[in-house]
């Protein structure tokens, strides 16, 4: 877990300081508890209040999948809400619009202006995402537009707590070829599916983006800026 620390603090340079003993410190001197000694607990009850020791538990591996996600290995949805919110902004408190600016989706293809916020560079990182599926093949492009969005001031459905698309760090690509686990819903194991090429998210995943076609609860036209997670 301490690597795992170190790698957070250094993941979000402009906010986080250092970890001092369970307190993960931020460069305008709050402190949060991380929760690193309390033990893992079932996924379902992490997922609606994971700690920051939490939302580290489960390392995003980018590269070609190897099969289908693990049952509950899903990285990137445990998130600790609280650090998130103090560093985007509440978007239900109109905290974080003033950080949004807009980028272009795709301007060689189908231009669509989106609103991505600008903490942590984001939109800097989204722009070059966009230059290089821009260079990819033809036939990729029927993948990503038009894009479903970016920013949308909502809680997850099965959790009640925002997601990334609240704070504007995420994009849902084209919903017409994408698979979303709870569009599949059955009793016991979930039955993977995914029809978007690799391709695309290896260029997201070079700016730190992941990608939701990795979870378990899958939703594969989704992708977020999670920089902690990449081992
Ligand atoms: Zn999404």
């Amino acid at each position: 877990m301490r690597a795992k620390l170190a790698r957070l603090v250094a993941a979000y340079p402009y906010h986080l300081a250092r970890i001092d003993g369970d307190a993960l410190v931020w460069t305008d001197g709050t402190r949060m508890p991380v929760g690193a000694d309390r033990p893992a607990r079932p996924f379902d009850a992490m997922l609606k209040d994971a700690t920051i020791a939490d939302q580290l538990r489960q390392d995003y591996s980018p590269g070609r999948p190897d099969g289908r996600p693990p049952r509950d290995h899903s990285p990137g949805r445990l998130r600790h809400t609280a650090l998130f919110v103090k560093m985007y902004g509440d978007c239900r408190r109109g905290g974080a619009a003033g950080r949004h600016r807009s980028v272009t989706w795709m301007p060689r293809t189908r231009p669509q202006d989106l609103p991505v916020t600008t903490v942590n560079d984001v939109a800097g990182r989204l722009d070059r995402v966009i230059e290089g599926l821009e260079s990819l093949p033809d036939r990729f492009r029927a993948y990503l537009v038009p894009s479903a969005g970016t920013f949308n001031c909502r809680a997850v459905a099965d959790t009640g707590l925002l997601s990334m698309h609240a704070f504007a760090a995420a994009i849902d690509i084209n919903v017409q070829h994408s698979d979303y686990w709870a569009w599949a819903r059955s009793r016991g194991d979930i039955p993977y599916r995914n029809r978007i090429p690799y391709e695309i998210a290896e260029v997201f995943e070079a700016e730190k983006f992941i990608w939701g076609g990795k979870w378990y609860h899958y939703d594969t036209m989704h992708f977020e800026y999670r920089p902690e997670l990449f081992g």
